[in-house]
């Protein structure tokens, strides 16, 4: 692989505790490494060759200090609603393309639903038109699961999605939450 894809892979973010906290890409990793904010707890298998220096590209670091992590880490926009509900309408189940998907206020906005994590879910066109300006109750409509702020169980997710493919990650995703 060339130098700069590499600088561009996913490098696993432990915290000082061992627990996976974040995904950066290697080039912050070795920002972060270099400034003595982190430590290479697994490196990859090759390197990064300069005139001057060979450097070790890591897999996974570790935070030498330990970071508190705030409960609710991420905007809330529309692509986050849609990958906290990836991609899936919340009413039928139907996975869509970013593009075929709308949000849908649970408790409508005409009736003082909020814009809010808890209020905001993914939803297809016809679920959305079919539940026009009443609640699921209402509609007779069930959502999948209530609606939460997008927390660090749901990146975990995502870190477990992209480290199923890789024997370094592992070892950290696969306990329990
Ligand atoms: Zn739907």
């Amino acid at each position: 692989m060339p130098s700069l894809d590499r600088l561009h892979k996913p490098v696993l973010v432990l915290n000082a505790s061992y627990e996976p906290i974040n995904i950066c890409a290697a080039r912050r990793a070795l920002v972060l490494i270099l400034k003595g904010v982190a430590s290479a707890e697994e490196v990859a298998p090759s390197a990064i060759h300069s005139a001057r220096r060979t450097l070790p590209v890591p897999s996974v670091i570790r935070l030498l200090e330990y970071r508190r992590i705030p409960h609710q880490t991420r905007a809330l926009s529309r692509k986050n609603i849609l990958m906290r509900d990836r991609y899936t309408c919340q009413y039928c189940h139907k996975t869509l393309p970013s593009g075929e998907m709308t949000l849908d206020h649970v408790v409508p906005r005409s009736r003082a639903g909020e814009t809010t994590w808890e209020n905001l879910v993914a939803c297809c066109h016809p679920c959305n038109n079919r539940k026009g300006n009443r609640t699921p109750d209402e509609a007779g409509m069930r959502l999948q699961r209530p609606p939460r702020p997008f927390s660090l169980h749901t990146s975990r997710h995502l870190m477990r999605l992209l480290g199923r493919s890789d024997d370094q990650w592992r070892k950290y995703l696969f306990f329990a939450d």
